[in-house]
């Protein structure tokens, strides 16, 4: 897989050299371990200093195309997000942009789901150090939450910000949630496969 790594200038925030080459070096690793499972050819990111990251990690990635990643660092966390939580983020985003190759990301509330359940399964198997709070739930907060989804499984009118992020009345991480709950029912999961499956086809794997 072709591998390249951009740093962004920013006006008012700056990555030392020994940052740059940390951040380079974990990207490096991961990416080519996840490009790798899902036969990749090529993966671009984007490394840009701020201070708009989540605020548990100090980091955020988003995947903008298939081959494109951008990822957001904040340089005064840099000690424990770099190999804490960045290649978790990684492996995340690398198994959007591998489904985003054929399947429409989003287009449905169930395609969100999916696609944010397989990638937050998928960081978890490959990182495991890392526990993602969007993927923690209680047994009654679940419960409650998959209540709330399933009256909106069709849905293609939904905001993603509220589902998922919890700008809105939902609560935070919802989609998230019920995401990796759904993905964790299936048994074995081949992540290589389930990235490139529809959505209601690996709907139908779940074992709820
Ligand atoms: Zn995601």
């Amino acid at each position: 897989m072709k591998l390249n790594t951009y740093f962004l200038e920013s006006e008012k925030l700056k990555f030392s050299k020994k940052q740059v080459s940390e951040i380079s070096d974990v990207i490096e690793e991961h990416a080519t371990i996840a490009g790798n499972i899902f036969g990749l050819k090529l993966l671009n990111f984007t490394v840009y200093p701020t201070k708009k990251v989540i605020r548990e990690t100090g980091e955020s990635g988003f995947t903008e195309s298939s081959d494109f990643i951008r990822l957001g660092i904040d340089p005064d966390r840099t000690d424990k997000s770099v190999k804490n939580v960045v290649p978790s983020t990684i492996y995340h985003e690398i198994c959007h942009a591998a489904r985003q190759r054929k399947l429409d990301f989003s287009r449905t509330l169930l395609d969100a789901v999916i696609s944010e359940g397989l990638a937050t399964a998928f960081e978890e198997k490959m990182f495991p150090r890392f526990v993602a709070p969007w993927g923690i739930y209680s047994k009654l907060e679940i419960d409650k939450l998959l209540k709330i989804f399933d009256g909106h499984r069709t849905d293609r009118s939904y905001n993603y910000f509220e589902w998922f992020q919890g700008m809105g009345k939902l609560p935070r991480w919802l989609g998230y949630k019920v995401g990796a709950y759904l993905i964790r029912t299936i048994k074995n999961p081949d992540f290589a496969k389930l990235t490139i499956m529809p959505s209601d086809k690996v709907y139908s794997l779940v074992n709820r």
